[in-house]
């Protein structure tokens, strides 16, 4: 029996929160805070285990607030990672699927019971407003039960074949696919919890054994989801949970053979180089990556503006535009620029900026230092080669002295062969074209290398086209609720084209654990 989970956090309450929820958000923040500043250990076969060296992860919207002491794993510790994993794997492996199924489930149900908790951390940690941190937990949740039910319809993916004529039909042939060996989950920031959770949940449930190595910003969500796979039950060795820098731990474990296959999720240049080194092996080892997007929305003559002007608001801006999905480029036919544009300064404006875990704050700080300063350069540069609508500028107030806190920034007449169309910037700013006819539109959106969600507005003779044209991994078409970001496991599986993403198959759909898993056919004959 699974639990009842206690929200499903669908776009509908997304947007509409019940009451409840508010309050029980509030009542875990609280306790969340009260207990701040404790030591973490990593968890390596089972057991805690520290480093001599520690960091300490703090809050981008307060930095003088510090959340946790957590540990600067060795290039041992990586080795002693890979070594716990890799001897725990036969057993794991030849585990009944069902009863690996059970355990991610029993996983989920954890997550589900802590998912106030944990959304008060990813709240602490990333900045994220309330109703993304919770959505962020949720989704990994869904995840985790996504996995399981792939591989319950499809039988464990084992398929019996048919009998061949060869033997004179005496044979019995099957289709298994097996899990691979170690597999290492590198995660990034800005969903800490889904973004670690669901690779994790698609390797473990495979019958890999699993490294998760989170990002050094969000240790912090990764540990509370490493502690309900303990949980759960999932025994010791088969997921270890390693922090660290980058460049020593995670480039040891990209460097170590027992390694067997990857999945990360971050930037172009860090996956391209994963991509690259992971190469430098004996064979040809799965990598899956997820990188980043310049994600364009398309406004046709013939949109509802409204509903276009409040899902490319949403879409630039939540989460600070920390999205890989987020909606950095607009293109707008020129008879509704005028009023399309005056509605998005409009609603931008309207965006309240502030501690991301109060009630009515849409907008938190950009991660770390560096993207803020990424932000004022960025800004800078779009004062002098463009028109700033709206925002350019970094908040330093009162309150906001304390974080990392910037405007929502739209910039119009940017130069088609700006730079800055092509750079995913990753911080809260999005230029506008106008664009005279759609043809024109589609040329510009297609002309970055990434492709990986992209939004129309039109009408419904149009969307087809668009469907058609664009080269991108998750596209939608008239939805107020995002341009291009919020995509749900089970509706919208994720993942991209081109320079976003490299398996092709995209995460919480169905075509995702077979990437977990190499296939064997086994022929018997009598
Ligand atoms: N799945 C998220 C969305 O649809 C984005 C994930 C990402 O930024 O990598 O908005």
């Amino acid at each position: 029996m699974t639990a009842e989970s206690p929200f499903k956090l669908t776009y509908a309450t997304m947007f509409n929160p019940p009451e409840e929820l508010h309050t029980r958000f509030e009542e875990a923040l609280a306790k969340v805070k009260a207990g701040l500043g404790k030591e973490y250990g990593m968890i390596i076969d089972g057991k805690e285990r520290f480093a001599d060296e520690k960091f300490v992860d703090h809050n981008p919207a307060n930095t003088n607030e510090f959340l946790g002491i957590f540990q600067k794993g060795t290039v041992q510790d990586a080795h002693d990672a890979v070594a716990a994993a890799k001897k725990a794997f036969y057993k794991w492996s030849h585990t009944p699927w069902q009863e690996r199924v059970a355990l991610i489930r029993k996983a989920a149900d954890l997550i589900d019971q802590r998912i106030f908790e944990i959304g008060a951390a990813v709240a602490l940690e990333v900045g994220k407003n309330r109703m993304e941190a919770l959505g962020d937990v949720a989704e990994t949740a869904d995840l985790f039960r996504y996995a399981c039910d792939s591989m319950e319809k499809n039988n464990g993916f084992i398929v019996e074949m048919g009998r061949d004529p060869l033997t004179g039909f005496q044979s019995t042939n099957f289709s298994v696919l097996r899990p691979y060996g170690v597999w290492l989950v590198i995660s990034p920031f800005n969903f800490p919890a889904a973004l670690t959770g669901g690779p994790s949940a698609a390797a473990l449930v495979t019958g890999n054994t699993l490294i998760m190595k989170p990002a050094t910003d969000t240790p912090w969500t990764a540990r509370l989801l490493a502690e309900c796979l303990r949980d759960a039950g999932i025994p010791d060795g088969v997921f270890n949970y390693v922090t660290g820098p980058g460049s020593t731990l995670g480039q040891a474990l990209i460097d170590h053979p027992d390694i067997a296959g990857v999945t990360f999720t971050g930037s172009y240049d860090v996956g391209m180089k994963i991509y690259r080194d992971f190469a430098q092996s004996r064979w040809v080892r799965p990598t899956i990556l997820e990188l980043g997007g310049k994600n364009p929305a398309i406004v046709s003559r013939h949109a509802n503006l409204e509903d276009a002007a409040v899902g490319i608001v949403r879409s630039a801006f939540g989460l600070q535009g920390q999205k890989c999905s987020a909606c950095s480029r607009v293109f707008i036919e020129e008879p509704v620029y005028d009023e399309l544009v005056e509605r998005l300064v409009a609603l931008t404006n309207k965006l309240t900026i502030g501690d991301p875990t109060a009630r009515n704050v849409y907008m938190g700080p950009v991660i770390n230092a560096s993207s803020y300063r990424d932000y004022q350069n960025f800004a800078e540069e779009l004062h002098q080669s463009g028109r700033v609508l709206t925002g350019g500028k970094i908040l330093t107030e009162g309150e906001y002295a304390k974080g990392y806190f910037v405007t929502p920034t739209l910039v119009a007449d940017l130069p088609a062969d700006h730079r800055l169309w092509q750079v995913e910037m990753f911080v809260p700013i999005t230029t506008i074209a106008k664009v005279s006819n759609l043809e024109e539109a589609m040329t510009r959106a297609n002309e970055v290398m990434y492709g990986l969600t992209a939004g129309f507005y039109g009408s419904p003779e149009e969307v087809e086209w668009f469907f058609d044209r664009i080269e991108a991994g998750v596209t939608y078409a008239n939805r107020p609720q995002g341009a291009t970001t919020g995509a749900w496991p089970g509706f919208q599986p994720f993942g991209g084209w081109k320079a976003s993403g490299a398996s092709g198959k995209n995460a919480g759909g169905v075509y995702y654990l077979p990437l977990y898993m190499h296939e064997q056919i086994r022929t018997l004959v009598k």
